[in-house]
């Protein structure tokens, strides 16, 4: 009996959880995680608990195996779980630490039903996309919601109305909305183009977008329109009517300097209220979530000191639009860390191929107040960046290294501060007498076997730190009480090699972070005396900075790099 009812309740509160459908019309890149993560921003701010998914339609399984430079950064949740770069803006905007269930591929789908069917899951039937991939979406989304507990669940879908890979996402969605007709609505983010020639905003792409979506059997509820410029009432009345949505729930969405000023947008057209009254809710709390973000964005806006960084790394062939999605989190991290220490920072990458071509080049350095290395996989590039780390040390110009940059700055003290000339990663040179970047022997025989996927370090880690250091302090800084032990997360396949660890301490570099068992190193710094700030992390902060909350080593940095000034 207890438990018929314990169900019922459980039932009941599931069919109350509310679904939004983001999807994107007209073509790609026009800012539809922004708008998921900014649409989950005023809803938080309005009492809600949300859930935000990604969908991605591509058959990889997970996004480990993909290159930043032609598909942006790679973000890892706590899980180790390899996602998309909207997984990090999300985490940013909602301050929240995702679940792996809240990511999904066709590819992870598909796997999941066709490993199914091997083991007779299916009993017997025929498999097909419909209905064992949509039940199985569908089934993906409700479970993401449930271990959460949340009331909304808002879920992006990946690619563009009229792509032939998303069609088995929307078909799911369709379905949940025929069951659930009051509880799950879709919100189209479109693009309205302003033809040089012309001059003036053209709505027709988006009225094609929506019936493209009318021709699957779904009717946008909103339309976020993006432009330029803001869209004027005659736009937004003809698209209402050529779209037949309601004028208030078409929200101009205009280009704006910062992408944190986007949920202020849309409360600006109403969004929220339109979401309540499309979903059949009613506001829970005005909870000030948004006035902690108004401040915020007035932060970035008055920032009075300009630092100028440079991140040197090897890049090759791509355009600043690609780099600044190859490394999202970095930027992000140091604007949220320059905007609270009242600087706005502008970043120049240096290619440090270049130093290898001419060493003296590297001089160049000088100008900047602050140089960041950061992730990076293979050896193209390397001996630059060793220069540049070089010159960064003993000209003290404040420097943080991620990852690679860590395991390159211990390399680099290797070879000019104890000698040991051939000091290298096995990731380049496994045969140099000092390999003191080095696989961890359990992992050693994975590799062996030719198994890759196995080899990384993936998600979160503790680490210990000692006392009395810069990392200490970081942390420390706005702590009571104080935390020695900290969680960061990791992406990597190399350890700084433990044999070689007490040599380096005596010759002066500190290793301030280490797991709890002593054996991997996670941070390594030079002591103040000896340089302002030179520090380096095996773990990835950046993926754990978020605007309300920057990352304190980021912090500890850009402080560094005002003094320098
Ligand atoms: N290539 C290095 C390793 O695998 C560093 C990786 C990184 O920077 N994410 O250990």
């Amino acid at each position: 009996m207890e438990k018929i009812s314990r169900d019922k309740a459980k039932a009941g509160k599931a069919k109350q959880h509310k679904y939004i459908f983001v999807v994107g019309g007209v073509m790609s890149g026009v800012g539809k995680g922004i708008a998921t993560s900014s649409i989950g921003k005023i809803l938080q701010s309005k009492g809600f608990k949300v859930n935000p998914i990604k969908v991605d339609p591509y058959l990889n399984v997970d996004a480990g195996t993909m290159n930043p430079t032609e598909h942006g950064e790679v973000f890892v949740l706590d899980s180790g779980l390899e996602t998309d770069q909207d997984m990090g803006n999300y985490e940013r905007f909602l301050e929240m630490d995702l679940n792996p269930d809240d990511y999904m591929t066709s590819g992870m789908v598909y796997k999941h039903v066709i490993d199914k069917e091997r083991n007779l899951g299916y009993k017997g039937k025929f498999v097909e996309a419909i209905p064992h991939v949509t039940d199985e979406i569908t089934r993906r989304i409700k479970h993401a919601a449930e271990i959460n507990g949340s009331d909304i669940s808002i879920i992006e879908i990946g690619g563009t109305i009229g792509d032939y890979q998303n069609i088995l996402f929307i078909e799911a969605a369709r379905i949940l909305k025929i069951k659930n007709p009051q509880n799950v609505m879709f919100i189209m983010v479109s693009y309205l183009p302003v033809p040089g020639t012309l001059g003036e905003m053209k709505t027709r792409p988006t009225q094609n977008a929506v019936r493209q979506l009318n021709s699957y059997g779904v009717q946008p509820d909103v339309i976020i329109a993006r432009s330029e410029a803001p869209l004027d009432q005659k736009r937004k009345e003809k698209l209402a009517i050529w779209c037949s949505v309601p004028v208030e729930n078409v929200i101009s969405a205009p280009d704006i300097i910062s992408i944190y000023d986007v949920p202020l947008n849309f409360e600006r057209d109403k969004l929220s209220s339109v979401i309540m009254k499309s979903l059949h809710m009613r506001t829970k709390a005005h909870n000030g979530e948004l006035d902690e973000w108004k401040k915020f964005v007035k932060k970035r806006a008055k920032a009075k000191h300009k630092l100028e960084i440079a991140v040197v790394g090897k890049y090759f062939d791509t355009g600043d639009f690609m780099l600044a999605d190859a490394y999202l989190s970095v930027i992000e991290a140091i604007k949220f860390s320059s905007y609270w220490s009242n600087a706005n920072t502008k970043l120049t990458w240096v290619n440090s191929k270049e130093y290898e071509v001419n060493p003296k080049k590297v001089s160049e350095l000088r100008k900047f107040d602050g140089i960041i290395v950061p992730g990076g996989f293979g050896e193209t590039g390397v001996e630059g960046v060793i220069l540049a780390i070089e010159y960064v040390r003993k000209n003290k110009i404040p420097y943080l290294g991620l990852c690679y940059g860590m395991q390159l700055a211990v390399i680099e003290f290797c070879r000019n501060v104890l000698g040991w000339k051939s000091a290298h990663t096995a990731e380049i040179n496994p045969h140099s007498p000092h390999v003191v970047i080095d696989i961890m022997p359990e992992q050693k025989k994975n590799l062996e076997n030719g198994n890759y996927g196995a080899t990384m370090r993936l998600g979160a880690y503790p680490a210990v730190l000692k006392e009395g250091t810069i990392a200490y302090e970081a942390y420390n800084h706005l702590l009571t009480p104080s935390v020695s032990k900290i969680s960061e997360r990791h992406r990597h396949r190399y350890e700084v090699n433990p044999e070689h660890v007490e040599e380096i301490e005596k010759g002066g570099l500190i290793f301030s972070g280490a797991s709890p068992d002593g054996r991997l190193m996670e941070i390594a710094e030079l002591p103040r005396s000896v340089h302002p700030f030179f520090l380096g992390t095996q773990f990835h902060p950046e993926f754990k900075a978020r605007p309300l909350h920057p990352h304190p080593l980021f912090t500890a940095f850009v402080e560094a790099c005002l003094k320098k000034k």
